[in-house]
């Protein structure tokens, strides 16, 4: 017999754990949830962060996931500001920081992603990071002051402060330690189209080259290249790529690996505990590869799934299927949209379908096999989408040009 659900426990107050709290209340769960949430703010969206925040188009106030209201009709117990710092699967607990203990019957570990930093032993301010509300802000004023930028990784939200930096016209190297920024999300043909654009744009590239230190005297001055050059700077942007946030979950037995290891249907390895967005790894069963996907889309469609698994494995719910989804990115930088999904990665054949050199609109598609795996566009959204649903009906790559040229 299954256990009663009475109690449960989500860890990450942000996209993942609130679509969770959502999730359950929406099944007419009716029992106690507490949310447990490090920072101190209601929920928020992030991808705004590097984008309308950034630009001072939106005040932090509008990044809000939900309007007041629908908050609190949640009925959640809240705990923010207060991280967890360990999980007991035996005792069904949750301890926190100040000390106290969530007892549940089953808990969501939705915890996300921390910033990969580059070591600044001289402790110089100027260097920044750009993951929470907080970080945002900070590096929006710092922005404000008109300091020579460098960006340090040539990713999606590397590319967007550099984007945002340069409409503001000031000074902006990107450092990027492989041939081509963006490729590891475009591959390099399209990646190369996107660094085309930066440099039109007027950002200095410099790829293949990683960064040594940071030098100055208080302040940041220079940013110090491994080929020895030298790039005089007042703002870093270290945007290399993110950690699973696991280190609370040291002691707790779970099987981690860069991230809350899981099943096909969001279960960690000991009974009660689930997880879901940023900090979770699976197996995709649609490409049987085993992913952690750090998109938004994903936080969202990943948590339900994960409510679902609960719900059954309590005896309240239908048989869950296997989760998996087509992971989908989006990005915007001078104005373009970038688009991808399915995977790029590895991928055996890249074929650009489209392309108007006037409007630069281009859609790529990514062989994987004998089907398509992939899809990514720029300025191409309503041509991608079809593209999308083939990829989750695992269509044939033949089937995929034919469409392309019809
Ligand atoms: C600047 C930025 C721009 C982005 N832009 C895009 C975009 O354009 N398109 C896109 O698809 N994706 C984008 N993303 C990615 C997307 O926002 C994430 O995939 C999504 O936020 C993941 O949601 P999550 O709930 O899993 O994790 P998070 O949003 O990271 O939330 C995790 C929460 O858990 C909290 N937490 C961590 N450890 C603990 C602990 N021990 N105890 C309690 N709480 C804890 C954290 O403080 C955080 O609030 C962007 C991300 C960033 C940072």
């Amino acid at each position: 017999m299954s256990r009663p659900l009475s109690r449960v426990v989500i860890v990450g107050s942000s996209l993942a754990g609130l679509q969770a709290a959502e999730s359950l209340r929406a099944a007419a769960y009716a029992g106690h949830i507490t949310m447990v949430g490090e920072e101190r703010h209601a929920p928020y969206d992030r991808p705004p962060l590097s984008k309308q925040l950034l630009s001072g188009s939106w005040d932090p106030g509008r990044t809000r996931l939900r309007p007041g209201d629908a908050i609190d009709g949640l009925g959640l117990d809240w705990r923010l500001g207060l991280a967890a710092v360990a999980l007991d699967p035996e005792r069904r607990q949750v301890r926190l920081a100040d000390g106290s203990v969530e007892d549940y019957d089953a808990v969501v570990i939705a915890t996300g992603t921390t910033p990969r930093q580059v070591p600044n032993p001289l402790r110089l301010s100027g260097i920044h990071t750009l993951r929470t509300l907080d970080d945002a802000v900070a590096l929006r004023t710092a922005l404000d002051a008109e300091p020579r930028v460098v960006v340090v990784g040539g990713g999606f939200i590397g590319a967007e402060v550099a984007a945002e930096a340069r409409r503001r016209s000031l000074p902006v190297t990107m450092v990027e330690a492989l041939p081509v920024p963006l490729s590891r999300g475009l591959g390099s043909r399209l990646g190369q189209m996107c660094a085309d654009l930066h440099v039109a744009q007027g950002v200095h590239l410099r790829c293949g080259v990683g960064v040594s230190g940071f030098e100055g005297d208080g302040r940041l001055e220079r940013v110090a290249l491994s080929d020895g050059s030298v790039i005089p700077a007042d703002l870093a942007v270290v945007g290399i790529g993110s950690e699973p946030a696991t280190a609370w979950l040291e002691s707790s037995g779970l099987t981690i690996a860069d991230g809350v290891v899981c099943d096909p249907f969001c279960r960690a390895s000991r009974p009660g505990v689930y997880a879901a967005g940023d900090v979770a790894r699976w197996r995709n069963p649609l490409f049987d590869e085993v992913v952690r996907i750090e998109h938004w889309t994903n936080a969202r469609e990943q948590a339900a799934a994960a409510i679902a698994t609960l719900l059954a494995d309590h005896g309240l719910g239908p048989e869950p299927a296997p989760y998996a989804p087509v992971p989908y990115v989006w990005s915007d930088q001078y104005g373009r949209r970038i688009q991808v999904a399915g995977r790029t990665v590895g991928a055996e054949e890249v074929t650009v379908v489209h392309h108007e050199p006037d409007n630069g609109s281009t859609l790529a598609l990514y062989r994987f096999g004998a089907r398509l795996g992939g899809v990514a566009g720029i300025n191409a959204s309503r041509r991608l989408l079809p593209f999308r649903t083939m990829i989750a009906a695992r269509v044939g790559w033949d089937q995929a040009l034919a469409a392309a040229a019809a």
